[in-house]
């Protein structure tokens, strides 16, 4: 059985039955119809935005941000599905604590409810640098099926991988080797 990359941490059983929508074709299907709702964030400008609004509704005490970009060159698991950067200066004499957060492009095209997913998890961090139980209570603070929707965020990459795959041709996928 082929290694799902971003499902190595769930239990075996799971990573089958994940195995068998991907052999029946049924993957795809299953996250559009649940899945529906696009998103209307496509640049820097309106992401900063999107970002600002959930933390003033949520973390208002925390940080200030930073800057806030999509990222073309950012790989989400490499970087725990996004990443997050301190950035602390000295202004005049006082240590200002401000943030970077990068979203890897991808997102820019995925669901309303990934954008929503990723977005939060780096919002959390801005309090919790680990992945700790509290970092995980800030997470479903701001959207309570945020453990669905990670799970299902690690699915849908399955598939863009998937589909990615299927659509190289031959000789390149041999020259991958
Ligand atoms: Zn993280």
């Amino acid at each position: 059985m082929e290694r799902l990359k971003y499902l190595a941490g769930y239990p075996q059983h799971i990573q089958a039955r994940v195995h068998e929508l991907i052999e029946r074709d049924r993957l795809g299907a299953m996250l559009v119809d649940k899945y529906r709702q696009p998103h209307a964030v496509r640049s820097d400008g309106q992401l900063y935005a999107y970002v600002q609004a959930l933390k003033d509704r949520h973390l208002r005490q925390s940080v200030p941000l930073g800057k806030v970009i999509y990222d073309s060159k950012l790989q989400v698991m490499k970087h725990a599905l996004g990443t997050h950067t301190a950035i602390s200066r000295v202004q005049g004499g006082r240590l200002k604590a401000s943030r970077e957060m990068r979203i890897a492009t991808v997102f820019r095209d995925a669901p309303a409810d990934f954008l929503k997913m990723i977005v939060v998890h780096e919002l959390a961090h801005l309090k919790e640098t680990e992945h700790n139980k509290s970092f995980y209570q800030l997470c479903t603070h701001m959207a309570p099926d945020y453990h669905q929707l990670e799970f299902d965020l690690r699915l849908y990459l399955t598939h863009l991988d998937v589909e990615r795959r299927s659509r190289a041709p031959r000789s390149a996928v041999e020259g991958d080797r």
